[in-house]
């Protein structure tokens, strides 16, 4: 047998998704025929709404399959500008837009756009799991800033400003927060932009939950908090999360037209333009506002009810303590009580209660789960019930 040749050096330093990892080998249990309750996956249980899926048909029926733009197709960029400007208030450009082949696409091209190799690129524990891995692929190094239960999972300004050296160049921020569904408000966010602004970091804003948001919290656009801030700031968001739509992969980026720019060349030699008449599945989202609200209320009223009930059924396990979070479709309960580490909890979860719960660990938080109630009240009910029976035995 020949021995292998070696992987680079980005292959061999790459870990693979764990979120994606717990959520295939709950699937595959479930194919097998086990009756697993799965928490893991990031994906909203509902299907697309109709009137998307069918402006998606009828584009491909009118021949929409050739190349197009690779920022995309214009009417999509300017109903993406339009959209700002009705949510926000936020006046852009067609020219400061580009729409990539997934939200985490446009996160990596943000990344690549202003990090060169040495730089750092502070990173709120916990994170969403892909940041890290984009980070050490555009040659930047992490630096992670721990940020736990007792206060809230924020970043702090003092955080930020500790963390802080002179090879830092960015800041990520995901708000609502992916994995906790933590939301900050508007104060606290103009507070951690002021320190960037006066160390001269890029912010890249991660606002994919944007409009999957509860009880009286309102997402904050950074980039409007002032003109400094929108001048660092790369705002990244998306259709997957919002529309029900993950596995159309469209992401969206608003970005000073310089930076856009630049992600628009990477993108041109990296992957070209979104799949065409996908576009035109994402264009009727934004136009046809009355259909797409009323889909969205229904999938948001539901997130809420389970949410509610998730929460109110965590905190009755002995042991377990949940903040109430306000946003995305998360929980992030604390199970360090139990002695266990988070990701042993998980295995044992899975194998005798058949409950798949990714570990906080994968985000940089040993000592939690992370809980998706983007799944059905029954699956929440019975999985819940099930952990509880499980943390009884512990
Ligand atoms: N950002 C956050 C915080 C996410 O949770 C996700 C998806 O899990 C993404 C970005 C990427 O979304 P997409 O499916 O559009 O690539």
């Amino acid at each position: 047998m020949t021995t292998p040749l070696p992987l680079s050096s980005w292959a061999q330093n790459i870990s693979p998704s764990p979120t994606l990892a717990v959520d295939a080998k709950a699937k595959a249990m479930t194919a097998a025929g086990e009756d697993v309750c799965g928490f893991a996956a990031g994906e909203p249980d509902f299907d697309t709404p109709e009137h998307i899926k069918a402006a998606c048909v009828a584009a491909l029926k009118e021949g929409k399959t050739k190349y197009a733009p690779t920022p995309g197709i214009m009417p999509l960029r300017e109903a993406i500008v339009g959209q700002y400007a009705e949510d926000y208030g936020y006046k852009i450009n067609p020219n400061q837009v580009v729409v990539s082949p997934g939200g985490k696409f446009s996160c990596y091209l943000g990344i690549l756009a202003v990090c060169s190799p040495g730089d750092e690129v502070i990173i709120p524990a916990p994170y969403w799991v892909s940041y890290p891995e984009m980070v050490k692929l555009a040659g930047a190094t992490p630096k992670y800033v721990l940020c736990d239960d007792t206060t809230e999972f924020k970043l702090t300004p003092a955080q930020l400003t500790a963390a802080i050296t002179p090879k830092t160049r960015m800041l990520v921020i995901c708000n609502p927060s992916n994995p906790t569904g933590v939301v900050y408000t508007r104060a606290e966010m103009a507070a951690l932009v002021e320190v960037a602004v006066q160390h001269n970091l890029y912010i890249l804003s991660d606002e994919m939950y944007e409009r999957l948001i509860y009880d009286d919290a309102k997402p904050t656009c950074i980039a409007t908090l002032s003109a400094e801030a929108e001048a660092r700031t790369i705002v990244v968001a998306g259709f997957s999360k919002t529309y029900a739509m993950t596995g159309w992969r469209i992401g969206t980026t608003v970005a000073p037209a310089p930076i856009a720019k630049a992600i628009t060349e990477m993108q041109s030699q990296m992957s070209s333009n979104v799949t065409t008449f996908a576009q035109y599945g994402a264009l009727a989202a934004l136009m046809e506002k009355d259909k797409t609200r009323a889909a969205v209320a229904l999938m948001l009223t539901a997130f809420d009810r389970r949410r509610k009930f998730l929460h109110a059924e965590l905190n009755k396990i002995s042991g377990i303590i949940c903040l109430r979070s306000q946003g995305a479709f998360y929980l992030f309960p604390n199970i360090s009580s139990f002695g266990l580490k988070a990701a042993d909890f998980c295995t044992r979860l899975l194998e005798t209660e058949k409950v798949a719960a990714v570990p906080g660990s994968a985000f940089g938080a040993e000592g939690y789960l992370r809980l998706s109630y983007a799944t059905s009240d029954d699956i929440i009910a019975r999985g819940v019930e099930r952990l509880a029976r499980f943390c009884a035995t512990l």
